[in-house]
């Protein structure tokens, strides 16, 4: 089995839940005492925030290489970044260190695609949401049309994340904005949402929502230990 090495701290409420399924999916699938061969390193995620909302994603790619770095030196054999937003900065880790990165929109593309879905809703960060670097996986590798929540919408899922989710608050007033969302974006169309965001799955759950919801926390996780078997 490969050595999964886990990027986390994004927030650390997260990365919790990366551990706690990537070990469950060993045991499934292997049973006995069996658990994961990992390595995570987990960032101060005050520095990371900081820097994500002033646009300084040069030093955050500084950031996320090293971490890869000590990953690898440390005798991981793939990463896995342990949040959506960072995969802005995927191609960077691969490039200047040379490791393979397990990609959450890639593994999360390839299951929508598995469901015969063709159009979703993605929630998210703002970063996630607005930008291109994780849509455009979608749209263009697994031709899936996405649709997003409009600016007001945008602003109040990013706000619960930050000031809610990657602090441990699950709140039920939170849940329902949410749930609002989702059947907008179900009036325009989306057959399933992407939950884009690892924290999102702590407050939304399938049976909260009437359409497919791809929680890509545990997508990515499950996959993970998938790609450590192949
Ligand atoms: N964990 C979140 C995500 O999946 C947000 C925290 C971050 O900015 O990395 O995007």
């Amino acid at each position: 089995m490969k050595t999964i090495g886990l990027i986390g701290g994004m927030s650390w409420e997260s990365s919790l839940e990366y551990y706690r399924i990537i070990n469950e999916t060993v045991k499934l699938k292997l049973g006995g005492f069996h658990s994961a061969e990992c390595l995570m390193y987990s960032v101060d995620f005050e520095k990371i925030e900081v820097l994500q909302h002033q646009n300084k994603w040069d030093e955050l790619a500084n950031i996320m290489v090293q971490a890869a770095e000590k990953l690898k030196n440390g005798g991981a054999d793939f990463i896995v970044i342990c949040t959506n937003t960072m995969h802005k900065l995927a191609s960077d880790i691969e490039d200047r260190v040379g490791i393979k990165v397990l990609h959450i929109a890639e593994v999360t593309g390839e299951k929508i695609i598995q469901r015969g879905i063709r159009k979703v809703g993605l929630l998210g960060t703002k970063f996630t949401m607005e930008q291109d670097f994780y849509k455009k996986i979608l749209k263009e590798k697994y031709h899936i049309n996405v649709v997003i929540p409009d600016a007001n919408e945008r602003e109040g899922i990013h706000e619960i994340i930050y000031n809610e989710l990657c602090k441990g608050i699950i709140n039920d007033a939170s849940k329902e904005k949410y749930q609002k969302i989702i059947s907008h974006l179900a009036l325009n169309g989306a057959e399933g949402i992407v939950l884009g965001c690892t924290e999102i799955p702590l407050l939304i759950k399938q049976e909260d929502v009437k359409i497919p919801v791809f929680d890509t926390t545990t997508i990515h996780a499950v996959s993970a230990v998938e790609f450590a078997m192949k």
